[in-house]
């Protein structure tokens, strides 16, 4: 009640500026004159403050709700008929050493998907332009649905018109751990806190990363940074460098032209 209150009231503000002739300078006046009153008005009614933080905090919520039915939004967005993707299912826990991949996923816009697995499920991020090895590097990396462990051998191509239509590679896998040795216990609070620090194991990713979540409204983002150490290389471009699939060795067009394109450990 409180925020749409809020939110109404923005908008006649909006409104009113819009009416005059110099639309900028009074947008802005505007802006300045209604941000200080509004901000030292709510201040006292605490009420309005706490009603967005719960809006927030819902999304959140509901974000809890997907993680007790794992992986019901991965698997809400997919049509199993059509698609060679792996269906969601959490397998019993193994107490092996935590997995990660990397894919190259070359779909509406070409990203690579950084997944992590944590209690029994891969936390994912896409991540535009890959990991860097240079750590003054900080590369955007946008959580989306946590993925199904089964996805990780997946390599191959999801058709054109569903859901992350595109080819995909398995660019680099392997394992991780906390960094300090606190093993799932330490990267569930990392996850939770908004900074996970974690040592990787993989054919082309070694070392330290970070993930470390912005405090920006909507869906988390992240940013992927690579930490100093022995594995830092501010000279190589490994994802310019690395251009085929670290499991088949094919390169995008090479799995793109393939018919069968599903690989399984099994
Ligand atoms: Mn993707």
């Amino acid at each position: 009640m409180a925020t749409k209150r809020a939110g109404k009231r923005s908008g006649t503000k909006r409104a009113t500026g819009t009416k005059s002739a110099t639309r900028s300078k009074s947008g802005a006046k505007s802006k300045a004159g209604g941000a200080a009153p509004a901000r030292s008005g709510t201040r006292p009614r605490t009420v309005t403050k706490r009603g967005a933080k719960k809006t927030a905090s819902k999304a959140v919520g509901g974000r809890r709700t997907a993680a007790s039915a794992p992986l019901s939004e991965y698997n809400a967005k997919r049509d199993f008929t059509r698609t060679a993707e792996p269906a969601g299912t959490v397998p019993r826990a193994r107490g092996k050493a935590l997995q990660f991949v990397i894919q190259k996923h070359a779909a509406s816009h070409l990203h690579f998907d950084f997944r992590l697995e944590l209690d029994g499920v891969m936390k994912s991020w896409a991540v535009p332009k890959g990991p860097s090895l240079d750590p003054s590097v900080r590369r955007l990396a946008m959580e989306v649905e946590d993925h199904p462990i089964s996805y990780n051998t997946f390599e191959g191509t999801i058709p054109q018109g569903e859901y992350g239509g595109g080819t995909v590679m398995l660019w680099d896998r392997g394992t991780y751990e906390a960094d300090d040795g606190g093993g799932a216990e330490s990267l569930r609070r990392g996850y939770e806190k908004g900074e996970l620090r974690f040592v990787m194991h993989g054919k082309r990713l070694k070392g330290g990363f970070v993930l470390a979540r912005l405090r920006r409204p909507g869906r988390p983002q992240w940013l992927l940074i690579k930490r100093r150490d022995d594995h830092a290389d501010v000279d190589r471009d490994i994802t310019a460098e690395q251009t085929t699939s670290v499991a088949t060795k094919r390169t995008m067009e090479q799995i793109s032209s393939g018919r069968r394109v599903w690989h399984s450990n099994r």
